[in-house]
């Protein structure tokens, strides 16, 4: 049961634990967008027997998201290449796929930063090797950027299943006149907190 977090304006924030949700709910932070969905996870909550659908809720008050850097550690570079090399644009799994610094450190180049890695295919990567670039004939697909922590594209590709559930919930909610609905459901989470007494302990 992935729990996912929104903003008041719907902004995804984070995939938070259900002790989490626990907490939140508890503190009436955050409202469910679903009647139905509401009811079905306070019997899960209280029963403790959890199914694998995504939950979705949406704090009652905006937050301001800081702009936190990510690191460009591997796991996160291969994030936001989304497993694809980034000069011959082959999608592979990761054991295929290589961290390249685009200047090579050995000439000069950062050795860490966003802007100066990219995945690459080992094929790529053994060809480009300590070269620039052009000096072999390579362009990189797009420029390489930072990734900020509140970004919900790295998110989505982190929990894919969690992008199907807010893609359906934006479809369903936002004819609705804006965000109106979820107003008015908002309220409702008052009557769930006798149901989750205990539960936080
Ligand atoms: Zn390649």
């Amino acid at each position: 049961m992935p729990v996912l977090l929104l903003n008041a304006s719907l902004q995804p924030l984070n995939v938070i634990s259900r002790r989490r949700l626990v907490v939140l709910l508890t503190k009436e932070r955050v409202a469910f967008l679903d009647d139905a969905v509401q009811a079905m996870v306070v019997e899960e909550l209280a029963q403790r027997r959890f199914s694998d659908g995504v939950i979705v809720v949406r704090l009652l008050r905006n937050i301001v998201v800081p702009r936190r850097m990510l690191r460009p550690n591997r796991r996160n570079l291969l994030l936001r290449d989304e497993h694809c090399c980034q000069y011959c644009g082959i999608h592979a799994a990761p054991p295929e796929l290589t961290i390249d610094h685009v200047i090579p450190v050995s000439r000069g180049g950062n050795p860490s930063s966003w802007e100066n890695q990219v995945v690459a295919c080992k094929r790529c990567n053994s060809r480009k090797a300590n070269h620039l670039p052009a000096e072999v004939h390579l362009r990189l697909r797009r420029p390489p950027r930072p990734v900020v922590q509140e970004y919900a594209h790295l998110l989505f590709l982190r929990y894919p299943e969690v992008r199907s559930a807010y893609e359906d919930l934006l479809s369903s909610v936002l004819p609705e006149s804006g965000v109106g609905r979820a107003d008015r459901v908002g309220h409702a989470s008052r009557g769930v907190l006798s149901a989750l007494g205990g539960l936080q302990s």
